[in-house]
């Protein structure tokens, strides 16, 4: 393994930020690559918490000669984001320098496919010439995921059209409970920069098989532990070794075929916004399976009062993958995700959340 460490400068005087870069070697050239970062959202930390074991995992399989495929790693992706602390709360999911999501506005290929990558010297804000740099990272790789986590969820994954259900075979060995597949846009979030970097979506002439992009939500926000970093590292672990990129006969391997979570494309997903402001009461958790017209949440708007608090109801029969991690709303806040059989009155093309 070699480390790098890639210094950018700031956007003010005297700061500048720091992101480690972690190199495998594999031994055949025509084996496939995979590129994985975590904390992009610089406050979702299970994907930090699984590439802390699975790092070692690969340093293992490197010395004994039997890592395939060259691997990169870039455990924390968003230094700018990591040093964002607002009131002692951590604030890592927009800059707070142009309130921009630090998941979205990645370069996608311009009408002559080239994509407009800027250099870390570029006149530009360094959360952009960032986006361009990990882009640049994970440029060259067969198989890129980009770990993240919902705020209270299910472990599931973002998969892009053409990439379903090849890519059971990471939802098994994760054991992911749920795959939502989208086709027309995320937004420019990393991973539809990472795909089309690959290819276009439409192209047949790409061996989509062979490929795996995914944004991977390891569950919610406060499941970091030793425990559950140690699976999913044992869970990559598995699917690396199913690719291709790591030779180890000692791993059993997930059954793809068997895997039995739900998947469906984005649009049956329910998004549920809060019809009033107030104090949420959850009368559902991620993993329950409700039927239409089921009570989801109470808003406490007026406590006690005749009238002072609404009820929000299951639009459609389904499975409840996501909720808030916070009590409290303000009116048109997300409130969970309900994962339907059939689109949603609400579907609109994009991401589900902000
Ligand atoms: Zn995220």
């Amino acid at each position: 393994m070699k480390k790098s460490t890639i210094e950018f400068a700031g956007d003010t005087v005297g700061v500048a930020y720091r992101l480690d870069v972690l190199r495998f070697s594999g031994s055949r050239s025509d084996a496939p690559k995979a590129y994985l970062q975590a904390a992009l959202h610089a406050n979702e930390l299970p994907g930090v918490a699984a590439l802390h074991y699975l790092i070692p995992r690969l340093e293992a399989a490197e010395a004994a000669g039997r890592l395939a495929g060259d691997v990169t790693i870039v455990p924390t992706a968003n230094p700018i984001g990591a040093a964002q602390y607002l009131f002692h709360e951590h604030a890592g999911r927009f800059s707070v320098s142009s309130r921009v999501n630090f998941n979205r506005d990645f370069p996608l290929p311009g009408a002559d496919g080239s994509i407009p990558l800027v250099a870390l010297d570029a006149p530009v804000p360094a959360e952009r010439r960032m986006k361009s740099l990990l882009l640049d990272l994970a440029r060259g790789h067969d198989i890129v995921l980009d770990l993240h986590c919902d705020d209270e969820a299910l472990s599931y994954l973002y998969v892009p059209a053409p990439l379903w259900p090849h890519m059971s075979d990471l939802a098994a060995a994760l054991g992911s409970a749920g795959v939502i597949v989208w086709d027309e846009t995320s937004d420019a979030a990393f991973e539809e920069a990472a795909l089309l970097q690959i290819g276009d979506m439409r192209d047949g002439g790409v061996d989509w098989p062979s490929k795996a992009v995914s944004t991977v939500e390891l569950r919610g926000r406060a499941d970091v532990s030793a425990e559950l970093g140690e699976s999913d590292a044992g869970g990559l672990y598995r699917f690396l070794v199913a690719r291709g990129v790591v030779d180890d006969e000692n791993v059993a391997l997930a059954d793809a075929a068997k895997w039995s979570g739900t998947s469906e494309p984005i649009e049956h997903v329910e998004m549920m916004r809060a019809p009033a402001a107030g104090t949420l009461l959850y009368h559902v958790a991620p993993g329950d399976r409700v039927k239409t017209g089921d009570l989801l949440v109470t808003i406490i708007g007026a406590a006690g009062e005749t009238g002072g608090a609404v009820e929000v109801r299951a639009p459609q029969d389904g499975l409840i993958l996501t909720r808030r991690v916070h009590r409290v709303t303000r009116l048109g806040d997300d409130l969970l995700k309900l994962v339907g059989s059939r689109r949603s009155a609400a579907a609109r093309p994009g991401t589900l959340d902000n």
